[in-house]
Protein backbone atom coordinates (compact mmCIF):
# COMPACT_ATOMS: atom_id res chain seq x y z
CA UNK A 1 0.00 0.00 0.00
CA UNK A 2 1.16 3.37 -0.96
CA UNK A 3 2.14 6.04 1.82
CA UNK A 4 -0.77 8.75 1.83
CA UNK A 5 -0.35 10.74 4.78
CA UNK A 6 -0.32 14.09 2.86
CA UNK A 7 -3.77 13.10 1.61
CA UNK A 8 -5.59 12.33 5.14
CA UNK A 9 -8.64 14.24 6.22
CA UNK A 10 -9.73 16.36 8.62
CA UNK A 11 -13.14 15.70 10.27
CA UNK A 12 -15.02 18.48 11.79
CA UNK A 13 -18.91 17.04 13.52
CA UNK A 14 -20.96 20.10 14.67
CA UNK A 15 -23.40 20.01 16.72
CA UNK A 16 -24.70 16.53 15.91
CA UNK A 17 -27.83 15.47 17.78
CA UNK A 18 -29.44 11.90 17.36
CA UNK A 19 -32.79 10.67 19.01
CA UNK A 20 -34.52 7.33 19.24
CA UNK A 21 -37.79 7.76 20.73
CA UNK A 22 -36.58 9.57 24.20
CA UNK A 23 -33.14 8.12 23.95
CA UNK A 24 -30.63 10.97 23.02
CA UNK A 25 -28.35 8.64 21.59
CA UNK A 26 -26.45 11.55 20.37
CA UNK A 27 -26.80 14.71 22.48
CA UNK A 28 -25.45 17.79 20.54
CA UNK A 29 -21.74 16.43 19.99
CA UNK A 30 -19.02 18.75 18.13
CA UNK A 31 -15.35 17.33 17.39
CA UNK A 32 -12.81 17.98 15.57
CA UNK A 33 -10.51 14.94 14.39
CA UNK A 34 -7.22 16.45 13.08
CA UNK A 35 -5.85 15.18 9.62
CA UNK A 36 -3.81 11.71 10.35
CA UNK A 37 -4.70 11.59 13.63
CA UNK A 38 -5.85 8.27 15.99
CA UNK A 39 -8.53 9.33 17.82
CA UNK A 40 -10.75 7.20 20.06
CA UNK A 41 -14.09 7.10 21.27
CA UNK A 42 -14.06 5.45 24.51
CA UNK A 43 -17.11 5.50 26.66
CA UNK A 44 -19.06 2.52 28.10
CA UNK A 45 -21.53 0.15 26.53
CA UNK A 46 -24.36 2.91 25.30
CA UNK A 47 -22.91 5.72 25.31
CA UNK A 48 -23.44 6.42 21.92
CA UNK A 49 -19.92 5.53 20.19
CA UNK A 50 -21.19 3.10 17.90
CA UNK A 51 -24.19 5.73 16.95
CA UNK A 52 -21.41 8.18 16.29
CA UNK A 53 -19.68 6.13 14.30
CA UNK A 54 -22.46 4.83 11.85
CA UNK A 55 -22.84 8.72 11.51
CA UNK A 56 -19.16 9.21 10.28
CA UNK A 57 -19.99 6.59 8.09
CA UNK A 58 -23.42 7.37 6.11
CA UNK A 59 -24.96 4.43 8.00
CA UNK A 60 -26.98 6.51 10.22
CA UNK A 61 -28.51 10.06 9.66
CA UNK A 62 -28.95 11.78 12.51
CA UNK A 63 -31.66 14.90 13.17
CA UNK A 64 -29.64 17.76 12.99
CA UNK A 65 -25.77 18.82 12.26
CA UNK A 66 -23.37 19.08 10.19
CA UNK A 67 -20.55 16.48 9.30
CA UNK A 68 -17.42 17.86 7.40
CA UNK A 69 -14.27 15.56 5.62
CA UNK A 70 -11.76 18.81 5.16
CA UNK A 71 -14.27 21.52 3.37
CA UNK A 72 -16.85 19.21 2.06
CA UNK A 73 -20.28 18.43 3.67
CA UNK A 74 -20.93 15.01 3.28
CA UNK A 75 -23.84 14.80 5.74
CA UNK A 76 -26.04 14.00 2.84
CA UNK A 77 -23.26 11.64 0.54
CA UNK A 78 -24.00 7.92 0.97
CA UNK A 79 -21.51 5.47 2.33
CA UNK A 80 -20.12 4.40 -0.32
CA UNK A 81 -19.14 7.99 -1.73
CA UNK A 82 -17.58 9.42 1.44
CA UNK A 83 -14.18 7.58 1.24
CA UNK A 84 -14.18 5.83 4.01
CA UNK A 85 -13.20 2.31 5.57
CA UNK A 86 -14.56 0.80 8.38
CA UNK A 87 -14.76 -2.20 11.06
CA UNK A 88 -18.07 -3.13 12.47
CA UNK A 89 -18.49 -4.46 15.97
CA UNK A 90 -19.45 -7.67 14.80
CA UNK A 91 -16.80 -8.20 12.00
CA UNK A 92 -19.59 -8.67 9.72
CA UNK A 93 -18.02 -10.75 7.46
CA UNK A 94 -19.41 -13.07 4.50
CA UNK A 95 -19.00 -16.10 5.81
CA UNK A 96 -19.67 -17.77 2.26
CA UNK A 97 -17.06 -15.91 0.55
CA UNK A 98 -13.19 -16.50 0.54
CA UNK A 99 -10.67 -14.45 2.20
CA UNK A 100 -10.33 -12.69 -0.99
CA UNK A 101 -13.61 -12.47 -1.79
CA UNK A 102 -14.53 -10.91 1.28
CA UNK A 103 -11.71 -8.41 1.36
CA UNK A 104 -12.37 -7.71 -2.84
CA UNK A 105 -16.03 -6.99 -1.89
CA UNK A 106 -15.60 -2.63 -1.88
CA UNK A 107 -13.50 -2.88 -4.93
CA UNK A 108 -15.78 -4.55 -6.95
CA UNK A 109 -18.71 -2.17 -5.30
CA UNK A 110 -16.60 0.47 -6.87
CA UNK A 111 -16.48 -1.32 -10.29
CA UNK A 112 -12.29 -1.54 -9.93
CA UNK A 113 -11.05 -3.79 -12.60
CA UNK A 114 -10.83 -7.36 -12.00
CA UNK A 115 -6.60 -7.75 -12.32
CA UNK A 116 -6.30 -4.95 -10.39
CA UNK A 117 -8.77 -6.30 -7.69
CA UNK A 118 -6.26 -9.55 -7.52
CA UNK A 119 -3.23 -7.04 -6.87
CA UNK A 120 -4.71 -4.83 -4.46
CA UNK A 121 -6.28 -7.69 -2.37
CA UNK A 122 -3.20 -9.15 -2.47
CA UNK A 123 -1.47 -6.26 -0.96
CA UNK A 124 -4.32 -5.30 1.60
CA UNK A 125 -3.78 -9.01 3.13
CA UNK A 126 0.12 -8.20 3.24
CA UNK A 127 -0.20 -5.41 5.25
CA UNK A 128 -2.22 -6.77 7.87
CA UNK A 129 -0.07 -10.54 7.43
CA UNK A 130 -2.26 -12.52 6.09
CA UNK A 131 -0.66 -12.37 2.64
CA UNK A 132 -1.13 -15.94 0.99
CA UNK A 133 -4.93 -16.60 2.83
CA UNK A 134 -6.83 -15.00 -0.24
CA UNK A 135 -8.06 -18.71 -1.11
CA UNK A 136 -9.14 -19.73 2.70
CA UNK A 137 -12.64 -19.52 4.12
CA UNK A 138 -13.92 -17.57 6.80
CA UNK A 139 -14.82 -20.44 8.97
CA UNK A 140 -11.02 -21.30 8.34
CA UNK A 141 -9.92 -18.26 10.34
CA UNK A 142 -8.96 -17.95 13.86
CA UNK A 143 -10.46 -14.90 15.64
CA UNK A 144 -8.02 -12.17 14.79
CA UNK A 145 -7.37 -14.18 11.43
CA UNK A 146 -10.91 -13.00 11.11
CA UNK A 147 -10.00 -9.41 12.76
CA UNK A 148 -7.28 -8.98 10.46
CA UNK A 149 -9.60 -9.89 7.13
CA UNK A 150 -11.95 -7.03 8.52
CA UNK A 151 -8.92 -4.27 8.70
CA UNK A 152 -7.85 -5.45 5.24
CA UNK A 153 -11.15 -5.37 4.21
CA UNK A 154 -11.82 -1.86 5.37
CA UNK A 155 -8.30 -0.38 4.11
CA UNK A 156 -8.57 -1.83 0.70
CA UNK A 157 -9.64 0.85 -1.58
CA UNK A 158 -7.18 2.77 0.84
CA UNK A 159 -9.53 5.23 2.13
CA UNK A 160 -8.61 8.37 3.52
CA UNK A 161 -10.73 8.03 6.70
CA UNK A 162 -10.74 4.91 8.60
CA UNK A 163 -13.14 4.12 11.66
CA UNK A 164 -13.22 0.90 13.22
CA UNK A 165 -15.72 -0.33 16.16
CA UNK A 166 -14.59 -2.16 19.02
CA UNK A 167 -12.14 -4.43 16.42
CA UNK A 168 -11.03 -6.21 19.14
CA UNK A 169 -13.50 -6.70 21.58
CA UNK A 170 -13.65 -10.62 20.93
CA UNK A 171 -10.00 -11.63 21.05
CA UNK A 172 -8.17 -12.49 24.79
CA UNK A 173 -5.84 -10.91 26.23
CA UNK A 174 -3.08 -11.85 24.80
CA UNK A 175 -4.08 -11.09 21.20
CA UNK A 176 -5.65 -8.14 22.17
CA UNK A 177 -2.20 -6.59 23.21
CA UNK A 178 -0.69 -7.53 20.18
CA UNK A 179 -3.50 -6.31 17.62
CA UNK A 180 -3.38 -3.22 19.48
CA UNK A 181 0.39 -3.00 18.73
CA UNK A 182 0.04 -3.79 15.04
CA UNK A 183 -3.29 -1.55 14.29
CA UNK A 184 -1.35 1.29 15.89
CA UNK A 185 1.69 0.19 13.87
CA UNK A 186 -0.55 0.19 10.29
CA UNK A 187 -1.55 3.93 11.46
CA UNK A 188 1.66 5.17 11.31
CA UNK A 189 2.08 3.42 8.31
CA UNK A 190 -1.25 4.13 6.35
CA UNK A 191 -1.74 7.58 7.69
CA UNK A 192 -5.56 7.92 7.43
CA UNK A 193 -7.48 9.91 9.87
CA UNK A 194 -8.40 7.42 12.48
CA UNK A 195 -11.83 7.29 14.99
CA UNK A 196 -11.74 4.40 17.14
CA UNK A 197 -13.79 2.63 19.27
CA UNK A 198 -13.34 0.87 22.88
CA UNK A 199 -15.26 0.87 25.80
CA UNK A 200 -11.36 -0.53 27.32
CA UNK A 201 -9.93 2.66 28.99
CA UNK A 202 -6.51 0.83 28.77
CA UNK A 203 -6.93 0.05 25.01
CA UNK A 204 -8.03 3.51 24.63
CA UNK A 205 -4.60 4.91 26.65
CA UNK A 206 -2.37 2.76 24.55
CA UNK A 207 -3.31 2.97 21.18
CA UNK A 208 -4.64 6.90 20.67
CA UNK A 209 -3.17 10.51 19.90
CA UNK A 210 -6.35 11.84 21.44
CA UNK A 211 -9.43 10.70 23.31
CA UNK A 212 -12.99 11.34 23.63
CA UNK A 213 -14.73 10.12 26.60
CA UNK A 214 -18.76 9.97 25.73
CA UNK A 215 -21.03 9.21 28.58
CA UNK A 216 -24.92 9.61 27.40
CA UNK A 217 -24.48 10.56 23.77
CA UNK A 218 -22.16 13.42 24.89
CA UNK A 219 -18.81 14.44 24.89
CA UNK A 220 -17.39 14.61 28.27
CA UNK A 221 -13.52 15.36 27.73
CA UNK A 222 -11.38 15.58 24.90
CA UNK A 223 -7.73 15.10 25.38
CA UNK A 224 -4.32 12.89 25.37
CA UNK A 225 -4.20 10.01 27.09
CA UNK A 226 -1.71 11.72 29.52
CA UNK A 227 -3.86 15.09 30.21
CA UNK A 228 -7.12 12.67 30.02
CA UNK A 229 -5.15 10.96 32.92
CA UNK A 230 -3.30 13.49 34.96
CA UNK A 231 -5.98 16.25 34.96
CA UNK A 232 -9.41 14.74 34.61
CA UNK A 233 -12.25 17.45 34.00
CA UNK A 234 -15.14 16.10 36.15
CA UNK A 235 -15.39 12.58 38.82
CA UNK A 236 -16.79 10.27 35.55
CA UNK A 237 -13.58 10.79 34.04
CA UNK A 238 -11.37 10.17 36.69
CA UNK A 239 -13.74 7.27 37.50
CA UNK A 240 -13.53 5.70 33.50
CA UNK A 241 -10.10 6.37 33.61
CA UNK A 242 -7.63 4.47 35.81
CA UNK A 243 -8.99 4.11 39.10
CA UNK A 244 -9.17 6.56 41.99
CA UNK A 245 -10.55 7.40 45.29
CA UNK A 246 -12.15 10.36 46.00
CA UNK A 247 -12.07 12.53 49.29
CA UNK A 248 -14.45 15.85 49.82
CA UNK A 249 -12.62 19.00 50.27
CA UNK A 250 -13.36 22.36 51.23
CA UNK A 251 -12.13 25.67 50.15
CA UNK A 252 -11.27 28.34 52.80
CA UNK A 253 -10.13 31.68 51.04
CA UNK A 254 -7.19 30.77 48.96
CA UNK A 255 -6.31 27.26 50.78
CA UNK A 256 -8.26 24.08 50.53
CA UNK A 257 -8.86 21.90 53.55
CA UNK A 258 -9.38 18.50 53.84
CA UNK A 259 -10.64 17.54 57.58
CA UNK A 260 -9.15 20.71 58.51
CA UNK A 261 -5.77 20.21 57.22
CA UNK A 262 -4.28 22.87 54.82
CA UNK A 263 -3.12 20.65 51.51
CA UNK A 264 -0.38 21.57 49.49
CA UNK A 265 -1.32 21.63 45.96
CA UNK A 266 -2.14 23.90 42.73
CA UNK A 267 -5.45 25.09 43.28
CA UNK A 268 -7.65 25.12 39.67
CA UNK A 269 -10.01 27.87 38.53
CA UNK A 270 -12.95 25.57 38.73
CA UNK A 271 -16.48 26.39 39.47
CA UNK A 272 -18.05 24.23 41.55
CA UNK A 273 -19.74 23.93 45.24
CA UNK A 274 -18.44 19.85 45.10
CA UNK A 275 -14.87 19.93 44.90
CA UNK A 276 -13.16 16.62 45.58
CA UNK A 277 -9.18 15.60 46.01
CA UNK A 278 -8.72 12.63 43.34
CA UNK A 279 -6.52 10.08 44.89
CA UNK A 280 -4.63 7.60 42.16
CA UNK A 281 -3.24 4.46 44.16
CA UNK A 282 0.21 4.26 42.65
CA UNK A 283 0.99 7.81 43.45
CA UNK A 284 0.01 7.02 47.50
CA UNK A 285 3.32 6.94 49.12
CA UNK A 286 3.51 4.67 51.89
CA UNK A 287 5.30 6.07 55.27
CA UNK A 288 6.09 3.90 58.42
CA UNK A 289 7.92 6.29 60.39
CA UNK A 290 5.23 9.24 60.58
CA UNK A 291 5.00 12.07 58.58
CA UNK A 292 7.14 13.43 55.64
CA UNK A 293 8.14 17.10 54.93
CA UNK A 294 7.18 18.73 51.55
CA UNK A 295 4.07 16.63 51.10
CA UNK A 296 0.58 15.93 52.19
CA UNK A 297 0.41 13.86 55.19
CA UNK A 298 -2.25 11.37 55.94
CA UNK A 299 -2.71 9.64 59.01
CA UNK A 300 -4.25 6.24 58.48
CA UNK A 301 -5.72 3.17 59.89
CA UNK A 302 -4.91 0.00 57.41
CA UNK A 303 -8.36 -1.94 56.92
CA UNK A 304 -7.57 -4.60 54.09
CA UNK A 305 -4.24 -5.55 52.43
CA UNK A 306 -4.18 -7.82 49.46
CA UNK A 307 -1.21 -9.45 47.73
CA UNK A 308 -1.38 -9.13 43.93
CA UNK A 309 2.27 -11.09 42.45
CA UNK A 310 3.86 -7.50 40.94
CA UNK A 311 2.11 -5.48 43.55
CA UNK A 312 -0.25 -4.80 46.65
CA UNK A 313 -3.34 -2.89 47.41
CA UNK A 314 -3.82 -1.26 50.77
CA UNK A 315 -7.25 0.23 51.65
CA UNK A 316 -7.44 2.74 54.70
CA UNK A 317 -9.27 4.50 56.74
CA UNK A 318 -8.88 8.31 57.34
CA UNK A 319 -10.21 10.58 60.49
CA UNK A 320 -11.97 12.52 58.58
CA UNK A 321 -13.87 9.12 57.68
CA UNK A 322 -12.76 9.16 54.28
CA UNK A 323 -11.52 6.45 52.34
CA UNK A 324 -7.70 5.99 50.37
CA UNK A 325 -6.01 3.00 48.54
CA UNK A 326 -2.48 2.53 48.12
CA UNK A 327 -0.61 0.75 45.23
CA UNK A 328 2.64 -0.25 46.26
CA UNK A 329 5.41 -2.10 44.92
CA UNK A 330 5.98 -5.70 45.78
CA UNK A 331 9.91 -4.68 46.54
CA UNK A 332 12.21 -3.87 49.55
CA UNK A 333 10.90 -4.59 53.05
CA UNK A 334 7.01 -4.94 51.28
CA UNK A 335 8.82 -8.41 50.25
CA UNK A 336 9.66 -9.92 53.81
CA UNK A 337 6.45 -7.78 55.42
CA UNK A 338 3.48 -5.84 54.12
CA UNK A 339 1.88 -3.73 56.04
CA UNK A 340 -1.09 -5.34 58.94
CA UNK A 341 -4.36 -4.79 59.15
CA UNK A 342 -5.14 -2.28 61.75
CA UNK A 343 -1.88 -0.68 61.46
CA UNK A 344 -1.24 2.91 62.04
CA UNK A 345 0.03 4.51 59.20
CA UNK A 346 1.16 7.83 57.29
CA UNK A 347 -0.11 8.17 53.73
CA UNK A 348 1.96 10.63 51.58
CA UNK A 349 0.69 12.64 48.58
CA UNK A 350 3.20 15.16 46.55
CA UNK A 351 1.77 18.19 45.88
CA UNK A 352 1.41 17.37 42.19
CA UNK A 353 0.10 14.45 43.07
CA UNK A 354 -2.53 16.08 44.69
CA UNK A 355 -5.35 16.68 41.88
CA UNK A 356 -8.72 18.77 42.90
CA UNK A 357 -11.13 18.08 40.08
CA UNK A 358 -14.87 18.82 39.96
CA UNK A 359 -16.88 16.51 41.66
CA UNK A 360 -20.00 16.60 39.54
CA UNK A 361 -21.09 13.84 37.10
CA UNK A 362 -21.26 15.12 33.78
P1 LIG B 1 -22.41 2.21 22.32
O1 LIG B 1 -21.87 1.87 20.97
O2 LIG B 1 -21.64 3.27 23.03
O3 LIG B 1 -22.60 1.01 23.18
P2 LIG B 1 -24.83 2.93 20.86
O4 LIG B 1 -24.41 4.05 19.99
O5 LIG B 1 -24.95 1.60 20.22
O6 LIG B 1 -23.88 2.87 22.14
O7 LIG B 1 -26.22 3.28 21.52
C1 LIG B 1 -26.49 4.52 22.16
C2 LIG B 1 -27.93 4.53 22.64
O8 LIG B 1 -28.81 4.56 21.54
C3 LIG B 1 -28.32 3.31 23.45
O9 LIG B 1 -29.20 3.70 24.46
C4 LIG B 1 -29.00 2.42 22.42
O10 LIG B 1 -29.92 1.58 23.05
C5 LIG B 1 -29.68 3.44 21.54
N1 LIG B 1 -29.80 2.97 20.15
C6 LIG B 1 -28.77 2.76 19.29
N2 LIG B 1 -29.21 2.35 18.08
C7 LIG B 1 -30.56 2.27 18.18
C8 LIG B 1 -31.62 1.91 17.26
N3 LIG B 1 -31.34 1.54 16.01
N4 LIG B 1 -32.88 1.95 17.74
C9 LIG B 1 -33.15 2.34 19.00
N5 LIG B 1 -32.22 2.71 19.91
C10 LIG B 1 -30.94 2.67 19.51
MG1 LIG C 1 -21.21 -0.01 20.24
Amino acid sequence: MTDRTSEALPISVRNITKTYGRVHALDDVSLEVRSGEFLTLLGPSGSGKTTLLMVLAGFTRPDCGSLKFGDREVIRTPPHLRDVGMTFQSYALFPHMTVAGNVGYPLRLRKVPKTEIGRRVEAALETVQLGGFGDRRIDQLSGGQRQRVAVARAIVFEPRILLMDEPLSALDKKLRDQMQIELRHLHEKLGMTTVYVTHDQREALTMSDRIAVVNHGRIMQLATPRDLYERPANRFVADFIGESTFLPVSRSGKDVLYDGQRLLCEVPQIETDNLLLMVRPERVVLSREGPRDGVNNFAATATEVVYQGDSFLLHADLPGGGQMVLRGAMRGANVTALPAVGESLTLCLAPEDTVLIDGSER
